[in-house]
C-alpha cells in the first residue's frame, strides 16, 4: 500500500475547501471499503479526507414528513434508533441485515451507499480482464464464474452486482440525498444516483468528484410502517445478498393503494420494480398475486451460466416479502 495524506477538518466548508486544495484526495467515512480497495491495489489516493469529525454529518431528525439522516452516521447507530425501528422498519433492517457488527460500528451511510462491486475479478489481481477497472480490456466475468452476477441490468461490458443493501431500501421509498460542493448544494434522487453499466462500466454514479453526500432525506408514507427488508445468502449473517427485496405496503378495503419494491443482490444497481408495483396496485393481495408481480420483476432477467438460480431465487423473495409485509400491516 502506497504513503497516503489524511485529513480531519472539524465542519463542512473545511471539508470543501481541502478537496478544494487537493482535488486529488478522497472523501472516506468509516474506511472499510475504501482503504480495503487500497490495500487490493484498485483504488491509490494521494491522500484522504475523514469526513466523520464534521457534526453537520451526524444527525438523525425524525421529521413530520421526512426522516433525515446524517451521512457519516454509522450503520449501526442508525439500526439502533428505536422510532426507525417502529416506523420505518425496511430502512433498519437493511442497516442491520448488512455486514458484521465490527464493520456496521465503523461504516457510515454515505460511504454504504459508494461501497463498489465484489465482483472477484474487479477486485483481484490485474491479470484478470475487468472493464471496470481498466476501461476496454473486457469482461471476465461473462464467460467466467458468475455465480454471484447480475441478472437484471447487466450489459455486454459488465455483469457485477451493485452490493449494498441500504441503498435498495431508499430507491424504493424514493429518498433524496443531500449533496454539497465548492459551487454550492445540490439534491439528488437516490434512483438516480447509481448507473447502469452499458459502455462504460467504470462511470458509476451521477456524482463530480468533488461532491459530499451530506444527508439522505426519506418522504414519510404510511406505505414505511408496513415495510420490511427481506434478505437471502449464503449464510445468515456476514455476506452480500443473493437476492433481495425492500417492500413498503398501503392497503384499504382489502386493495392495494401504495407499494413500493426495490430489489438487490440481482441487478447491476439499487433495482426499482416499478412494473410489480404497477400490477398490485388496485388489487387484493394474495400469495398468488404477490408471485405474478414477482415474476413480472424479472420478466427482462438475462441470467448468466452460473446464476440463473436468481430468478427463482428472486421470485421467491419478493413473493415473501410481500407477504411479511402484508402481516405487518
Ligand atoms: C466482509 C464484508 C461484508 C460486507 N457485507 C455487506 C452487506 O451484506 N451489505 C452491505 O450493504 N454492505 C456490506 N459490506 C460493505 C460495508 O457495508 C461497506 O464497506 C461500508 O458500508 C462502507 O462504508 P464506509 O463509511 O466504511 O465507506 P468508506 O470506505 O469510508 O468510503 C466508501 C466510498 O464512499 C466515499 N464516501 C464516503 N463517505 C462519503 C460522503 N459523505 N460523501 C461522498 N463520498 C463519500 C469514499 O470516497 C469511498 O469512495 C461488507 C463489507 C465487508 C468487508
Ligand atoms: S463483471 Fe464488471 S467488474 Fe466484473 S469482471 Fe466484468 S467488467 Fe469487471
Amino acid at each position: 500500500m502506497r504513503e497516503f495524506g489524511y485529513a480531519a477538518p472539524a465542519d463542512v466548508p473545511a471539508v470543501l475547501s481541502r478537496k478544494a486544495a487537493t482535488p486529488a484526495a478522497r472523501y472516506y467515512g468509516g474506511g472499510t471499503t475504501l482503504f480495503d480497495l487500497m490495500k487490493l491495489g484498485v483504488e491509490g489516493p494521494v491522500s484522504v479526507i475523514d469526513v466523520t469529525r464534521c457534526d453537520a454529518l451526524q444527525t438523525l431528525e425524525a421529521g413530520r414528513s421526512e426522516w433525515r439522516l446524517g451521512a457519516a452516521m454509522t450503520m449501526a447507530d442508525v439500526a439502533a434508533d428505536a422510532a426507525l425501528q417502529r416506523e420505518f422498519p425496511a430502512l433498519a433492517e437493511s442497516l442491520w441485515k448488512a455486514a458484521s457488527p465490527q464493520i456496521r460500528n465503523m461504516a457510515t451511510l454515505g460511504g454504504n451507499l459508494l461501497q463498489r462491486t465484489r465482483c472477484a475479478y474487479f477486485r483481484g489481481t490485474p491479470a484478470y480482464a475487468c472493464n471496470k477497472r481498466e476501461p476496454g480490456s473486457g469482461c471476465s466475468a461473462l464467460e467466467g464464474v458468475n455465480r454471484g452476477h447480475a441478472v437484471l441490468g447487466g450489459s455486454e461490458h459488465c455483469v457485477a452486482t451493485y452490493p449494498g443493501d441500504l441503498a435498495v431500501a431508499l430507491v424504493a421509498f424514493d429518498a433524496v440525498l443531500e449533496l454539497r460542493s465548492p459551487r454550492g448544494p445540490r439534491t439528488l434522487a437516490v434512483i438516480d444516483l447509481h448507473r447502469e453499466p452499458g459502455s462504460t462500466p467504470h462511470l458509476e454514479t451521477t456524482l463530480a468528484d468533488d461532491e459530499l453526500i451530506v444527508a439522505i432525506r426519506v418522504p414519510r408514507a404510511p406505505a414505511t410502517r408496513a415495510s420490511v427488508y427481506h434478505k437471502v445468502r449464503d449464510r445468515e449473517s456476514y455476506a452480500f445478498a443473493l437476492a433481495s427485496a425492500a417492500v413498503g405496503l398501503q392497503m384499504d378495503g382489502g386493495r392495494v393503494v401504495d407499494v413500493r419494491i426495490g430489489l438487490g443482490g440481482v441487478a447491476t444497481r439499487p433495482w426499482r420494480a416499478r412494473a410489480a408495483e404497477r400490477q398490485l396496485l388496485g388489487q387484493p393481495l394474495t400469495r398468488e398475486s404477490a408471485r405474478q408481480a414477482a415474476e413480472s420483476a424479472f420478466a427482462e432477467a438475462r441470467p448468466l451460466y452460473h446464476n440463473r438460480f436468481k430468478v427463482a431465487l428472486g421470485i421467491d423473495v419478493l413473493t415473501d416479502a410481500l407477504m411479511q409485509s402484508k402481516a405487518r400491516l
